[in-house]
């Protein structure tokens, strides 16, 4: 109904998991929350359910982490949920865009807009639409801006050093802003690695690998020192990105040093 509504669980509120979560669609009367639904998904970090996307915010200023971007696509390939990158401050430097679409050609759409200057804002819609999906991306990018501009809002800016400041001394949460079938979750705790996701498991979650894996000569290669190895090949002949293969070692053998330490 686009209206806002305060409330509170019934006493004896049966919910899976770990009790309520932002996203949850739940019954309520008289400002009591009778019912959950069940839910389509899960996050962890942040815990939000019920989404279908994920979109990672670049831009010129700051700039781009791409190790943040990829943990942020492992973690969605994880859940099965869309990813796109959108890099905003388009009319500041709009070379960018070509190095980010190399980067992640194959592996998801890149649109580019400025929130300041309404660019693209109309065709983000158009790929948000009937979806819920959850903003991620390094402070200062302008995720509070894009949301503003696609809402027509006038939520709070504030500029890369505050927002630095105030990164570290506020607690995270997260919230749901809906408006005519588009659902957005601005969230900060996107960032870090699901800690779930295992050395053993991360190759199948880049997918522009998973695909050519059965060329590989060794089943369940890692693509790391394998001979006859398909995704080195293609790195060499420059057909996959070779700096996000780099990253891709290094994470993989981040993990599996961490899993080393565990045993
Ligand atoms: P968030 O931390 O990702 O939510 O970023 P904010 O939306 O708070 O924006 C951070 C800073 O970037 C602010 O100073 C904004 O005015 C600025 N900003 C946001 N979008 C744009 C844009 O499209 N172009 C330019 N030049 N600056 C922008
Ligand atoms: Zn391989």
């Amino acid at each position: 109904e686009e209206t806002d509504y305060k409330v509170s669980a019934r006493g004896k509120l049966k919910v899976s998991g770990e009790g309520l979560c932002v996203g949850d669609y739940v019954e309520i009367e008289n400002g009591v929350i009778l019912k959950v639904y069940p839910r389509k998904n899960q996050l962890i970090r942040p815990r939000v359910s019920n989404v279908d996307g994920v979109i990672v915010v670049l831009a010129s200023q700051p700039k781009p982490d791409y190790y943040l971007t990829d943990k942020v696509i492992i973690n969605a390939n994880k859940n099965l949920l869309d990813c796109a990158i959108v890099v905003n401050k388009q009319e500041l430097d709009s070379q960018i865009i070509e190095e980010i679409q190399s980067q992640y050609q194959g592996v998801c759409k890149v649109m580019g807009v400025s929130a300041k200057e309404g660019i693209g804002i109309e065709e983000l819609k158009l790929f948000l639409l009937n979806k819920t999906v959850v903003l991620a991306g390094q402070s200062a990018v302008g995720k509070t801006s894009i949301v503003n501009a696609l809402f027509s809002l006038d939520l709070r800016v504030g500029d890369l050093s505050e927002k630095i400041q105030r990164g570290k001394h506020t607690t995270t949460y997260s919230q749901i802003i809906s408006k005519g079938n588009i659902s957005i979750i601005d969230s900060p705790g996107f960032a870090q690695i699901d800690t779930e996701v295992s050395d053993k498991d991360i190759s199948s979650l880049y997918f522009e690998y998973q695909q050519v894996s059965n060329e590989c000569r060794f089943r369940g290669c890692t693509h790391i020192n394998e001979p006859d190895c398909m995704v080195k090949n293609l790195v060499e002949s420059g057909k996959l990105n070779k700096e996000r293969y780099e990253r891709y070692k290094e994470i993989y053998n981040d993990l599996r040093k961490r899993r080393k330490e565990y045993e």
